[in-house]
């Protein structure tokens, strides 16, 4: 068997295009793997937005050559954000690597993998050499795994045409492209039939989708799929306040499958530095479009990006932030201190000191975590019902897996097999503590179904997990303290 091991770096967008290189890989006679010392390909799909991310990519390219060495036959493909930004020097930085393919060359990708396949000798298998490469280390933001199938990420829109004056995208992805309704309900009604049972809408700005032809909106969007047979859960990032309409907040509130997670980037509390950002909202109106969120969805996680040491920003703008965040009361937040990335208008202007971007996001984070925190205490002592994700990273003993307002719980494995998993992936795990990163707890029940019966675990355990009583868990789980 010739395996495809496949790590993602950055946003959904990414995790969307390694979930089409897997597809094509498997439609070419390839198996996923999770573990690259057994594979014939070796797939890094890389991202840019942040320096740090650039950094890792071109780490993970140094530590992957170790393959090359131990089998020329190996080959080793880099794609994504930075193929896109450094095709004219990748090659030369990294001569090892058979392929550089830019974030619109994923059809030649899936070429190549097919041309590939015939060479890979079927009983090839040089792993006992390859372990060299497990102490080096290094993590991929995600790693396609056994349970990949559950939970699908459908592309609806490539690129944005916002030019955030921060943001790369634009220059690496080109301007918006969205699909055909028609062509997005295909790949939904697929993902479906094979098992999927958490659907994904992803865009850079997907609530700016339009179709192309008759120019319906997300909200029709978010219908005609939440209306396909056979869907478990539904939703969908990443969102732009300006796009977010009181259409889009009472269609949210009206779909049952949609999970109750909504994420909104706010970026910064401060209209100047908002405005230097290019981001085409005030803080007066990122409130306004949370209050009609919250008036149609109660209970609901709202989760946000941030942004501290901007050019520009004063210790004024940063306090104002922090107000902000503490007035809205964010359940995650995924915070950044601002990093300059090549060819964006910010970053040619005068530069925040690193030491003063740190501090702020020491700052933040604490004023987040508390929010955090609080909103996965209210899971303890609940059951929850979480889609699994696969092996906890840090023991692999435990299993990960996503509560439908994105909430990390592991709790150990015990006897249960990959085999049962894949076909009863929604996890019944009682939550017997909480900290910032999720919770912990015990695994009681499987199921085939969000809405079907779990299946006890432990013989002994004498739960009622009848479905009509899970439903009055999960509507107490997602309800606010
Ligand atoms: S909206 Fe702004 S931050 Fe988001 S992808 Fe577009 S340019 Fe980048």
């Amino acid at each position: 068997m010739a395996y495809i091991y496949i790590e993602t770096f950055g946003c959904q967008m990414n995790e969307a295009d390694s979930q089409y290189i897997a597809d094509r890989a498997a439609a070419s006679g390839y198996a996923m793997t999770a573990n690259a010392a057994e594979a014939s390909v070796v797939v890094l799909n890389t991202c840019t937005v942040r320096e740090g991310a650039e950094r890792r990519a071109y780490g993970r390219m140094a530590h992957f050559k170790a393959l090359k060495r131990a089998d020329p036959s190996v080959k080793l493909v880099v794609c994504g954000c930075l193929a896109e930004q450094d095709r004219d020097t990748m090659q030369a930085a990294a001569p090892h690597l058979d392929g550089v393919f830019g974030t619109r060359e994923l059809a030649r990708l899936g070429d190549a993998l097919a041309a590939w396949r015939p060479s890979f000798d079927d009983d090839h298998s040089l792993a006992d050499e390859r372990l060299l490469l497990e102490p080096l280390g290094g993590h991929a933001d995600c790693v396609g795994d056994p349970y990949a199938h559950v939970r699908t990420f459908v592309t609806v829109q490539r690129g944005c045409s916002y030019y955030c004056s921060f943001c790369i995208v634009p220059h690496v992805r080109g301007r918006f492209d969205n699909r055909p309704m028609d062509d997005i309900l295909a790949e939904c009604r697929v993902a479906l039939a094979r098992g999927g049972r958490e659907l994904t809408l992803v865009g850079q700005t997907v609530n700016a989708y339009k179709e192309p032809a008759n120019g319906a909106d997300f909200a029709d969007l978010l219908e005609a799929v939440h209306a396909l047979d056979g869907l478990d859960r539904l939703t969908f990032l990443t969102s732009h306040p300006k796009d977010y309409t009181p259409k889009l907040a009472a269609t949210m509130g009206s779909l049952p499958s949609l999970n109750p997670r909504f994420h909104l980037p706010v970026q910064s509390g401060s209209d100047p530095i908002l405005r230097r950002m290019n981001r085409k909202y005030t803080v007066a109106q990122y409130r306004e479009k949370i209050a009609a969120f919250r008036a149609h969805c109660p209970g609901w996680a709202l989760t946000t990006d941030l942004i501290v040491g901007f050019p520009g920003e004063t210790e004024a703008d940063f306090e104002a932030t922090l107000a902000f965040c503490d007035e809205i009361g964010f359940a995650q937040a995924f915070m950044f201190v601002y990093s300059p990335r090549r060819g964006t208008p910010a970053a040619h202007w005068e530069q925040i000191p690193p030491e003063i971007g740190g501090e702020r996001l020491r700052r933040l984070a604490a004023t987040i975590d508390r929010g955090v925190r609080a909103w996965h205490e209210r899971k303890r002592g609940r059951i929850v019902r979480a889609l699994v994700a696969g092996p906890s990273r840090k023991d692999r003993s435990k299993l990960a897996a996503k509560t439908i307002d994105n909430v990390t719980v592991v709790a150990p494995a015990g006897s249960l097999r990959e085999s049962e998993l894949r076909t009863r992936p929604w996890l019944d795990v009682r939550v017997d503590d909480a900290f910032t990163w999720g919770c912990v707890g015990t695994i009681l029940g499987i199921a085939e179904r969000y809405d079907g019966v779990a299946h006890p675990v432990d013989a002994r355990s004498t739960i009622d997990l009848i479905s009509s009583r899970f439903h009055e868990r999960q509507t107490a789980d997602a309800a606010p303290a």
